[in-house]
């Protein structure tokens, strides 16, 4: 039982690549309504009785993961997820996720993020690919060396571009379709493994 289907994309993903890790970091971008934030709680914290809903996140000192859930949109509470509504793209709200962070750097940042649709696909191509910038733009300065990055976008004469992008940026990067996207979707995701962080000179 999760609030959206989406959560069986994020439960195949981690099948293939098992990047869902007690103790890490995560960041959720576009997580309403939340079910890829349930998928990660529930593997990062076995010890939460889950089927109690609770009233309030819980601050959890369980381990040493955290969560952090960003959208626009408000989300019901989660177990063991820190919750921020705002938009992503806006360097305020970015600010509000390094706070929670207290210096800690990220293990994983993975974005569901979609633009409203419009209905035509390369005006929905184009905004997907901005949310795709700016989350691996976030990415490059709180992930730590290593780190995962998975970004969901709408496919169209962009997409190689970024995808040769992120080729720069990790070891790995996959493009992705889980079982659970229709088939006639559109819409695909970027998984990235082994962020090459640059040293600051
Ligand atoms: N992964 C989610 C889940 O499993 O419950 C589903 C995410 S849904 C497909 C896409 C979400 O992206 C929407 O809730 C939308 O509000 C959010 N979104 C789109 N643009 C955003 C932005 N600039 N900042 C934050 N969230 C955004």
């Amino acid at each position: 039982n999760y609030r959206a289907r989406s959560a069986f994309k994020l439960l195949e993903l981690d099948q293939k690549y098992n990047f869902i890790k007690p103790g890490s970091v995560f960041i959720d971008c576009g997580a309403a309504p939340g079910s890829w934030s349930q998928v990660i709680s529930r593997k990062v914290y076995p010890e939460l009785d889950l089927t109690i809903e609770q009233t309030e996140a819980v601050d959890t000192k369980l381990n040493d993961s955290l969560i952090i859930a960003v959208d626009l949109l408000p989300i019901e509470p989660i177990p063991g997820v820190n919750i921020i509504q705002g938009d992503f793209t806006d360097i305020n709200i970015q600010q509000k996720i390094k706070e929670l962070l207290k210096e800690r750097e990220v293990d994983v940042v993975v974005s569901d993020m979609a633009p409203n649709f419009s209905g035509q696909h390369f005006i929905d191509h184009v905004k997907s690919m901005e949310l795709c910038e700016s989350s691996l733009n976030f990415a490059e300065q709180a992930l730590k060396f290593g780190g995962t990055f998975l970004c969901k976008f709408l496919m169209g004469e962009s997409d190689h571009e970024f995808r040769n992008l992120l080729k720069t940026k990790f070891n790995r990067v996959r493009h992705e379709k889980p079982q659970a996207v229709h088939k006639k979707s559109t819409e695909g995701y970027y998984m990235c493994l082994g962020y090459k962080k640059q040293v600051d000179r």
